[in-house]
């Protein structure tokens, strides 16, 4: 099961302490130097967070087969579970205001925005890497351009975001308060 336990002296890599057969098994890994060992608690505050389940990429066999997802300009939208990987992204069309939050110190404000529209967009690519495609991203963009253009005056803005899962259809949840 844990073929290192018994051969190796082991300490956790990360705070030392001793492994003992009677702890939570924790993660064995074999790395250039040879097996190491870190305690679950270690493990599991250092491991990154799956960004769709909300759980931790174990190091090891875990860590190896998860999935990075690009957006086609580069840059990392997703790391997440092998079994969590999304076959398609949201497109998310938003307008967005500034709203009055109080008289306090002069008067401030906040930002405001309500969901107009969600376009899927699908991914490709290998195993551990997926990309969205510019022409899927560019042609759900210029759609929601035209689609909502006249929202763009005046106080409102329109914004686009990225997302897993289909968002909350409006933000803030709560109206904030001054502190
Ligand atoms: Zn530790
Ligand atoms: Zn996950």
């Amino acid at each position: 099961m844990y073929p290192y336990a018994s051969s190796v002296a082991t300490t956790c890599t990360s705070c030392t302490t001793p492994y003992s057969a009677s702890h939570s098994p924790g993660i064995f890994l074999t790395t250039a130097t040879g097996p190491t060992w870190i305690c679950e608690p270690c493990a599991e505050t250092q491991a990154p967070r799956c960004e769709a389940c909300d759980l931790p990429i174990w190091p090891g066999p875990q860590a190896d087969a998860a999935v990075r997802v690009h957006h086609h300009d580069g840059h990392e939208l997703l790391h997440v579970h092998n079994g969590c990987a999304p076959s398609h992204l949201l497109l998310c069309a938003w307008v967005t205001w500034s709203e009055y939050g109080g008289p306090e110190e002069g008067g401030w404000q906040y930002d405001a925005g309500r969901l107009l529209a969600a376009i899927p967009v699908p991914l490709e690519g290998a195993a551990n890497r997926r990309t969205t495609t510019a022409a899927a991203v560019l042609a759900a963009d210029e759609l929601l351009a035209n689609a909502y253009r006249h929202l763009a005056e005046g106080d409102t803005q329109l914004t686009t975001t990225i997302e897993l899962d289909l968002p909350e259809p409006y933000f803030p949840l709560k109206r904030p308060h001054y502190e």
